[in-house]
């Protein structure tokens, strides 16, 4: 999205600097605001919405992942949302930063991969292209998934795009976990989307969100 300065800026629902629940490693990751899909059981509802989240310039969020490089030596960022592919043209910019920057890029879409490469949308190849892993396909809360780490439902596929990640590494074998963080009044949860943190999610006494993994 440009702002009228011709700023590009992006719709962010949620940033977590440091996050060890979506990816392999430390990653830094960014939740846009704003799906065209509709998984039954949508893991993150409040991001469908195209509206509402928080206007962020690229250098504000250039910014926050320097500063997560630094203190936390995170290896990579994590895009997810909302949909990914559906916030293209900020998506493509904020992989080539990262890239130059040394860090991997992990998306999950709710697009398959086959459908991704068929969106008539030149940003989307590019974001595709600067991608080392995309975990594909609409989250299914019937098909949980419970042996692969990160990843929501059986149906998922991931992707390796390219060669700095291996399918047989032992870290797509352990068990999935969740985070959950406590700043001030409200309570953060990312990763797996267990049906327990969904209930803690809908507490009416806490402020809270939860960020879940598809
Ligand atoms: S699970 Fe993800 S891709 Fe599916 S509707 Fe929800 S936000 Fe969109």
């Amino acid at each position: 999205m440009e702002c009228a300065d011709g700023v590009l800026s992006l719709n962010v629902a949620q940033i977590v600097p440091c996050t060890e629940a979506e990816g392999p490693g430390r990653r830094f990751g960014l939740w846009f605001q704003g799906c065209p899909l509709r998984c039954p059981g949508c893991c993150n509802p409040e991001m469908l919405p195209f509206s509402g989240g928080q206007q962020l310039t690229m250098a504000e969020v250039f910014a926050q992942i320097a500063d997560a490089q630094m203190r936390d030596g995170i290896e990579g960022i994590t895009l997810l949302g909302g949909e990914p592919l559906a916030h293209a043209r900020s998506g493509a910019v904020l992989a080539r930063h990262a890239r130059a920057h040394g860090l991997s890029v992990m998306i999950f879409s709710g697009y398959t991969l086959a459908e991704a490469r068929r969106l008539p949308d030149p940003d989307v190849a590019e974001l595709l292209a600067r991608t080392d892993i995309l975990v594909d396909g609409p989250y299914d809360r019937e098909q949980p998934e419970t042996k692969r780490r990160w990843i929501g439902s059986v149906n998922q596929q991931i992707h390796f795009l390219t060669d700095r990640y291996r399918a047989d590494d032992p870290c797509w074998e352990r068990r999935n976990t969740l985070e959950i963080r406590l700043q001030g009044m409200e309570v953060t949860i990312n990763g797996f989307p267990a049906r327990a943190a969904v209930g803690l999610w809908k507490r009416p006494t806490q402020q809270a969100s939860r960020k879940g993994t598809r």
